[in-house]
C-alpha cells in the first residue's frame, strides 16, 4: 500500500508500537472489580450494582452454567435490552469460554429461529416479556435451556420503557412456566457461589462472540470475532480517548449491547475503565433527556439519529446537557448541522468516526481534540491500516479517487461463521473489504460515499444517496431524509427521497425540488418525494433504506 498521510495526526499520546494484553476479555471486568470495587458499575434507572456485587453476580451466573453443563465453545444466545442482567449474562459466559450471540429482542419467531439455527446456540438467555417469542422460535430450533431475567427484578421503572418489547402493554410481570429447561436468571444467581473461574483460552483464536450483522444488507451473517480482536479494539478506543479518567467516566448507555457498536464503545470500554454504565433500555427522547440531566454522563455514544432526536426536542433548552464531554457517532453519516448544533447546546464534542460489524467494529475516527474535518469518518484507528481499492482487482487507487474501503488490523474478524465462501470473498491477506465506498485525501482523512449495494443507478449516472441527503438535511425543517432508487422504466432507476419534516413545520415539495436543483446535477435530483412521520429504523439506529426499497417493490409490483 502507499503513504500512510494520516500517521502525522495522531496526537503524541498515541504510542508507534501495540502491546495488547494477553488475556481474556472478562479480566477487564475481574481488575476493575479489583481495583474499584465500591464504584458504580451499573445504574439502572436509579437501581446501582457495584463493580464488587457485579464481579460476585458474574461468578455466579458462569458457576451454574458451568452447573447446566455448558462448556467452552458453546454458543449462548443473549436476547436481551440494555439492563444489568445483559452484562452479567455476557461476561458470566464469556467467563466458562461460551461463545455469546448477541440477539436483538425486537426480533421476530422467524428471525431468532434463524440467528439460533445458523450459530447452532443451544442455551438462550432472555426477558420474561420475550419467552412467548422464544418459545415459537424454539419449535423449529429446540434450546438445551431457556434463562428468564425479568426486569422487575431488579427495579420498578417506567413502563413504557418496554414498551417496543410490546409483551404486555402495562409492563406487569409474565407468567413463565419455569421447569427444567426454563430456567430463572435471578435462582441461578441466588442457588450457586460466586466461584472465581476463568476458562484458559487461546486469545487469539477462540471466539468471544459471533455477531451477526444489521439487516440493513443481504441476509443475515455470523461473524466470528475473537478474543483479542474485541479487546484490540477496546485498547484502540482507548488511545484515541486518551484523556480518560480512570475510574471516572460515566457512560450513557442509550447505544444497544447486542449491536457491536454499542458493546464496544460501551460495555467492554467502559468496563475496562472501571467507568459506569447508565443504562438505558431503550432510546425514549424524553428518558434521555432527563437522564442526561440528572445522571450527568460524560460519555455518549451514538448514533446520529440520537443527537438528531436531542437537537430538535421542543424543551432540549430545559435540561442540562453540560456535562457531556465526548460522544461518538457511528454507524451512519453524521450531517454537519447536527454535529454543530449538538456541540452548541452541550458544550462538548460530537466526533464522527466509522466502523462495521467484521472489525469489532471501529477502524476510523476523526481525532476529538486535534485536527477533525467535516462530512469526513476520519483518520485510521490506531494500529489500522486503509486503503482505497478498485473492487475488482483490489489495487489501490490513486488518491482522491472514489473506490472500495479496505481495512486491516488487529479488530478485523476471524471470517463469517460456517461461510467460508462469504468469507473469501471479503478477507484478502488480513485486508477486508468493507463493501463501502470512499475516498482518502492528501492528508489522510476517509470519506464515505456510499456501500457499494446502494448506489442509484440513473441512466448511466451513478449517484451517491449520501450526497442527495446531504443536501436535503440542509433546507429548513427537514428533520430526516434519506434517498433511495426506485424503478423508472426509462432511466431503469430514479431518485425518491422520503423525508421526516421538524414538528410543526409543513415541508413544500416544489421548494424542496428547486432546493436541490440549485444544488444538486440535475440527474440527482429526487423526481419523487414522500413525507413520512418517521422512517424504518434498526435500534442502532440506522435507517433501513432496503426496507423502503421494498416497501417500494411491492408497490409497482401491485400497480
Ligand atoms: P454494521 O456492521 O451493522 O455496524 O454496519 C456497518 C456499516 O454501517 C458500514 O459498512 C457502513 O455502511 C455504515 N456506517 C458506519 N459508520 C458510518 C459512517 N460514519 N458514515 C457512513 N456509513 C457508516
Amino acid at each position: 500500500m502507499g503513504a500512510k498521510p494520516w500517521l502525522q495526526h495522531y496526537p503524541a499520546e498515541v504510542p508507534p508500537t501495540y502491546d495488547y494484553p494477553q488475556q481474556h476479555l472478562a479480566q477487564f471486568l475481574v481488575d476493575s472489580a479489583q481495583r474499584f470495587p465500591e464504584q458504580t458499575a451499573l445504574d439502572f434507572m436509579g437501581a446501582k450494582t457495584s463493580y464488587r456485587t457485579l464481579l460476585d453476580k458474574t461468578y455466579r451466573f458462569a458457576n451454574a452454567l458451568r452447573n447446566l453443563g455448558v462448556q467452552q465453545g458453546d454458543r449462548v444466545a443473549i436476547m436481551l435490552p440494555n439492563c444489568p442482567q445483559a452484562v452479567i449474562a455476557y461476561y458470566g459466559v464469556m467467563l466458562i469460554g461460551g461463545v455469546v450471540v448477541m440477539t436483538n429482542p425486537l426480533y421476530m419467531p422467524r428471525e431468532v429461529e434463524y440467528q439460533l439455527r445458523d450459530s447452532g446456540a443451544r442455551v438462550i438467555v432472555t426477558l420474561d416479556l420475550l419467552v412467548d417469542r422464544v418459545n415459537k422460535a424454539m419449535e423449529q430450533h429446540p434450546l438445551d435451556y431457556t434463562i428468564v431475567a425479568r426486569v422487575q427484578d431488579e427495579l420498578s421503572f417506567p413502563k413504557n420503557m418496554l414498551y417496543p418489547l410490546k409483551a404486555k402493554k402495562d409492563g406487569t410481570a409474565v407468567k413463565v412456566n419455569y421447569n427444567e429447561r426454563i430456567i430463572s436468571f435471578k435462582e441461578m444467581i441466588k442457588k450457586f457461589q460466586p466461584v472465581p473461574y476463568m476458562a484458559p483460552i487461546d486469545t487469539e483464536n477462540e471466539l468471544a462472540l459471533i455477531q451477526y450483522t444489521g439487516g440493513t444488507t443481504g441476509f443475515a451473517k455470523g461473524v466470528m470475532l475473537t478474543h483479542r480482536n474485541l479487546i484490540a479494539n477496546t485498547v484502540q478506543t482507548h488511545l484515541w480517548f486518551y484523556r480518560y479518567r480512570v475510574g471516572k467516566e460515566r457512560y450513557l448507555a442509550a447505544l444497544p449491547f447486542f449491536h457491536v457498536f454499542g458493546m464496544t464503545v460501551l460495555l467492554n470500554q467502559a468496563i475496562s475503565l472501571g467507568g459506569t454504565l447508565i443504562l438505558l433500555p431503550r432510546f425514549e427522547i424524553n428518558q434521555v433527556l432527563k437522564t442526561i440531566d440528572r445522571e450527568r454522563p460524560t460519555v455518549f455514544p451514538g448514533a446520529p439519529t440520537m443527537y438528531v432526536a436531542i437537537i430538535n426536542h421542543p424543551e432540549v433548552g430545559k435540561y442540562d446537557l453540560s456535562s457531556i464531554q465526548v460522544c461518538i457517532s457511528g454507524a451512519a453519516p453524521l450531517p454537519l448541522e447536527v454535529q454543530n448544533r449538538f456541540e452548541e447546546l452541550s458544550g462538548g464534542k460530537l466526533i464522527e468516526g466509522y466502523g462495521l460489524t467484521e472489525a469489532s467494529p471501529v477502524t476510523h475516527a476523526n481525532n476529538i481534540w486535534e485536527k477533525r474535518k467535516n462530512g469526513s469518518i476520519g483518520i485510521p484507528f490506531p494500529d489500522t491500516e486503509a486503503m482505497i481499492v478498485q473492487p475488482d482487482t483490489l489495487e489501490e487507487v490513486p488518491l482522491g479517487e472514489v473506490g472500495e474501503l479496505a481495512v486491516k488490523g488487529p479488530q478485523v474478524m476471524k471470517g463469517y461463521w460456517n461461510r467460508p465462501e462469504e468469507t473469501f470473498k471479503c478477507l484478502h491477506n488480513g485486508w477486508l473489504l468493507t463493501g463501502d465506498l470512499g475516498k482518502m485525501d492528501e492528508d489522510g482523512f476517509f470519506y464515505i460515499l456510499d456501500r457499494r449495494k446502494d448506489i442509484i443507478i440513473a441512466g448511466g449516472y451513478n449517484i451517491y444517496p449520501r450526497e442527495v441527503e446531504e443536501v436535503l438535511f440542509e433546507f429548513p425543517g427537514v428533520e430526516e431524509a434519506i434517498v433511495a432508487g426506485i424503478f423508472d422504466p426509462y432511466r431503469g432507476e430514479t431518485v425518491k427521497a422520503f423525508i421526516v419534516a421538524q414538528s410543526g413545520v409543513k415541508l413544500n415539495e416544489a421548494e424542496l425540488k428547486k432546493f436541490c436543483k440549485e444544488r444538486l446535477a440535475a440527474y440527482k435530483v429526487p423526481k419523487v418525494y414522500e413525507f413520512r412521520d418517521s422512517l424504518p429504523k434498526t435500534m442502532a439506529g440506522k435507517v433501513l433504506r432496503r426496507r423502503l426499497i421494498e416497501e417500494e417493490q411491492a408497490k409497482s409490483d401491485k400497480e
